[in-house]
């Protein structure tokens, strides 16, 4: 069990009730969340401009990343590995599953260190996969 008060706490973030259920809302979930699917979990007595806040802060401060999205959303999943307020280390692949839109983080899955563009820096590679997740394979 994760102890949500102490991750808040070591990523600077103020503790509230909202913050810890967004944030284990994140930890529970095995995909990722847009701002509009997290409303529609805790939504109710949670306005919008809260949300967003949320997770802007929380990306800011490496609890959360970005992931791809189908429909080009913002779409978040936590972040596993040393992630903090200083920058994001991530080295893994996303898959976007084609029947359920859902995105994953498939931590198994190791981008390749890539280099041999003439005189460009490569400071960050992105690898997409998309196909059917686990649960959409019938
Ligand atoms: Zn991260
Ligand atoms: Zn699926
Ligand atoms: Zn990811």
């Amino acid at each position: 069990m994760t102890d949500l008060d102490l991750v808040l706490k070591e990523h600077g973030l103020r503790k509230t009730t909202f913050r810890k259920e967004l944030l284990s809302l994140f930890y529970d979930s095995n995909s990722s969340l847009t701002a509009e699917e997290v409303k529609n979990i805790l939504g109710h007595t949670t306005d919008k401009v809260t949300i967003y806040r949320a997770l802007d802060a929380f990306e800011k401060t490496g609890l959360i990343h970005r992931v791809p999205d189908k429909s080009n959303l913002t779409r978040y999943a936590i972040c596993h590995s040393e992630c903090s307020s200083i920058k994001h280390v991530h080295n893994h692949a996303h898959f976007i599953c084609n029947s359920c839109n859902e995105t994953f983080c498939i931590n198994d899955i190791k981008i390749p260190h890539i280099e041999g563009a003439k005189g460009f820096l490569i400071k960050n590679a992105k690898l997409t996969l998309e196909g059917d997740c686990p649960q959409c394979q019938s």
